[in-house]
């Protein structure tokens, strides 16, 4: 019998696993929506009926893309991109990990002389985008200020957004992320951690929540396309 941090798939026998109730939810669910056993005995089920296949749930389906990085959730947090990622440079990557997308345009460096800086305690602030400016972009992903690193890097993402002056970087977002939206980011300098979630494949989010849920400081927040 699994127990209340297990969920065993009754179709292809798959083990989900996770403290954080909401998140084995979320991943239950996403599981529930890929399972090819689950789908392919729905399909036989509705070609003896003669009627068309029934929805496994009425969320959305993700892409083909986030199926095929589902599969490969256990390469999460992988790779790290250098601190010395400035204008135009692409992040380093084994052959074995899942590539990140092209690196779109960056105006924010994470060198500098702003070292006098303490951690920030969390929440972040939700209303973060009407109090905030835009300060830049890093790899495309939007940058809000204020920012002076490496001790002051403010909060990062459009959809994905978590701030970095508060991020511990325990890894419980990129654990939780059934798309691998995240990868880590060398912050060295930062007071609060050495490294952080970086968004880079934000535009794969599908807003399950299950980052948003597991961040002991609540340094992430998302929102979804309106
Ligand atoms: S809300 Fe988006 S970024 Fe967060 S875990 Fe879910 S899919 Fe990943
Ligand atoms: S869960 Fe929160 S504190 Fe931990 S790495 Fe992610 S953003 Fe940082």
């Amino acid at each position: 019998m699994p127990s209340s941090t297990e969920y065993i798939c009754a179709d292809c026998g798959s083990l989900l696993g996770h403290s954080n109730p909401l998140t084995l939810q979320s991943m239950k669910d996403i599981h529930n929506q890929l399972c090819i056993v689950k789908r392919t005995k729905i399909l036989a089920e509705s070609s003896m009926k003669g009627t068309p296949p029934r929805a496994v749930k009425s969320q959305p389906v993700p892409s083909l893309e986030q199926q095929n990085k589902t599969s490969s959730v256990a390469q999460a947090g992988q790779p790290t991109p250098t601190l010395e990622q400035t204008v135009g440079t692409a992040p380093s990557s084994s052959p074995a990990t899942i590539p990140s997308p092209t690196v779109g345009n960056t105006t924010i460096s994470l060198t500098g002389s702003g070292t006098d800086y303490s951690k920030v305690d969390g929440p972040i602030d939700p209303s973060f985008k009407t109090k905030r400016q835009n300060a830049g972009t890093f790899q495309g992903i939007k940058v809000w200020g204020p920012v002076d690193p490496p001790g002051q890097l403010g909060i990062w993402g459009t959809e994905v957004c978590v701030d970095f002056d508060i991020c511990v970087a325990d890894g419980a977002c990129i654990e939780a992320c059934p798309v691998n939206v995240y990868e880590w980011l060398e912050t060295p300098g930062h007071p609060a951690s050495d490294k952080k979630p970086f968004m880079i494949r934000e535009k794969d989010c599908i807003f399950c929540m299950a980052c948003e849920n597991v961040c002991p400081p609540q340094c992430v927040k998302i929102f979804q396309k309106g």
